[in-house]
């Protein structure tokens, strides 16, 4: 069946996946709603903005009066909520729009779609879900061993996971207190094309390709469980579409890697790839750095209950889709080359004690 789907924060890194995914491999209808911040790019969606199925509006999720008046003419079946601040390092130095954009902003959201969803007939109201994106670093950080899964205690230490932890918690109540469909997600650290180059992956790929310093925190040590974009894209669409309401999902690429290996292996590629006998061999340019304050040892996902109830598992290993996402940036320099000019130029964010 056709449906309506509203996705907020959808210019951003894995929003844009998921709209590109709706258009490509679905009927469904889609308008995304985005502030434009500086991590949100229309340049991440020109692949499918001719479409008929697609929508764009410029708006803040803060605004209650413009969120209703979308919900109102739009329609929705799902709305996927990915609109947020993202970035630890930034939530270290100005936590303010954290609060504002994740936890205010999820609430005011929240409360016109509660308002709208009182307003469908039974049948819309049974089928209607309010899929809230969220990450594993609300449940801090492991030890050397053991996963974390859907019971998993909720204990964020940084700036940015309080901010998502707080709006999960507030999704929760809405669903419990007001009866709201809702279904959330937790995923582990995604990678892959179209990724804002602050992040450790894209960062690497382009100042490795630059010859600039590889700047890595502390000794390399912290542990990701990392997912490629595309696989989170697919995983999304079907706990919108099929999960259960009032549930949470863990979404995770079981390809545990250290910071320092990540590193290694993308200097490996960039020389395969880009070999530039001026810079010489990237591995040269790895620099170790100040840590960022609080940094969480380890992030590590038990997906079982994703993949026995909605079948879903990853199909890009680390390996291939590390490849994929080389390759991607240096095929697609008319995509980053305007946000390292002008956006963020690479420079230390976060370290502030
Ligand atoms: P991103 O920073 O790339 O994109 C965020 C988008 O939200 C941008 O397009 C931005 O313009 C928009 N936005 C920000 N504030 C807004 C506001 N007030 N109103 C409307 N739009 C606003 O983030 P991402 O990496 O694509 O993450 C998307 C979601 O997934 C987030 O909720 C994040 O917490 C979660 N998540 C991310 C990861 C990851 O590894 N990147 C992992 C797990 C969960």
């Amino acid at each position: 069946m056709t449906k309506r789907i509203l996705v907020t924060g959808g210019a951003g890194f894995i929003g844009s996946a998921v709209v590109r995914r709706i258009i490509t491999e679905t009927p469904h209808r889609v308008l995304v709603v985005d502030a434009l911040t500086y991590a949100g790019s229309l340049a991440s969606l020109a692949s499918v903005a001719g479409d008929a199925r697609y929508e764009f509006v410029h708006a803040d999720i803060c605004e209650a009066d413009a969120m209703a008046a979308e919900l109102a003419r739009f329609r929705p079946d799902i709305v996927m909520h990915l609109a947020a601040e993202s970035h630890v390092d930034r939530s270290i130095d100005g936590p303010g729009a954290f609060l504002r954009t994740n936890v205010v902003g999820t609430v005011t959201l929240l409360q016109v779609v509660l308002a709208y969803w009182r307003g469908l007939d039974e049948a819309g109201r049974g089928a209607f879900r309010f899929h809230h994106i969220s990450t594993d670093e609300v449940f801090g950080s492991l030890g050397e061993d053991g996963l974390f899964h859907e019971e998993s205690a909720y204990k964020p230490n940084s700036p940015y996971s309080a901010s998502k932890a707080a709006s999960d918690h507030f999704v929760r109540a809405w669903h419990h207190t007001y009866g709201l469909p809702v279904v959330v997600s937790n995923c582990s650290n995604n990678y892959g094309p179209y990724h804002f180059p602050e992040k450790l992956i894209p960062l690497t790929i382009l100042n490795a390709l630059e010859g600039k310093p590889l700047p890595v925190y502390g000794a390399g040590e912290n542990v990701r469980d990392w997912l490629y974009v595309e696989d989170h894209a697919e995983a999304l669409l079907l706990i919108a579409e099929r999960g259960r309401a009032g549930e949470s999902y863990n979404v995770g690429g079981g390809a545990e890697q250290r910071n320092i290996e990540v590193v290694r292996q993308i200097c490996a590629l960039v020389d395969e790839m880009a070999p530039a006998p001026g810079i010489g061999a990237r591995e040269k340019l790895i620099r170790f750095v100040t840590d960022r304050p609080g940094h969480d040892l380890r992030y590590a996902i038990d997906a079982g209950k994703i993949r026995r109830e909605l079948g879903w598992q990853p199909r890009e290993s680390f390996e291939s889709g590390l490849r994929k996402t080389v390759r991607w940036y240096l095929d697609n320099r008319d995509w980053w080359e305007p946000i390292r000019k002008r956006v963020y130029g690479g420079g230390r964010l976060g370290a502030s004690v």
